[in-house]
């Protein structure tokens, strides 16, 4: 699977974010059955869209928000 770097309407700063599409439990969240799904890997971000549709993106649910990559305690 490949990464692109594209706009992302809800991440704010400069530039473009990695882009990479759905898993099955992110589609199913959306209730999506489609492959052309991308979402935007931005830290805390819940943005996902088609491809080439920017407004035919929204928001998946709170859970599955990218998480901080902050290190963990051990
Ligand atoms: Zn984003």
């Amino acid at each position: 699977m490949f990464f692109r770097d594209k706009h992302c309407p809800t991440c704010h700063g400069s530039g473009t974010q990695v882009f990479r599409p759905l898993t099955p439990k992110e589609l199913e969240a959306v209730e999506a059955d489609r492959g052309d799904l991308w979402r935007c890997t931005g830290e805390g971000c819940r943005w996902y869209q088609p491809w080439h549709k920017q407004r035919d993106g929204g928001l998946l649910p709170e859970e599955l928000k990218i998480q901080a990559t902050a290190t963990e305690p051990a």
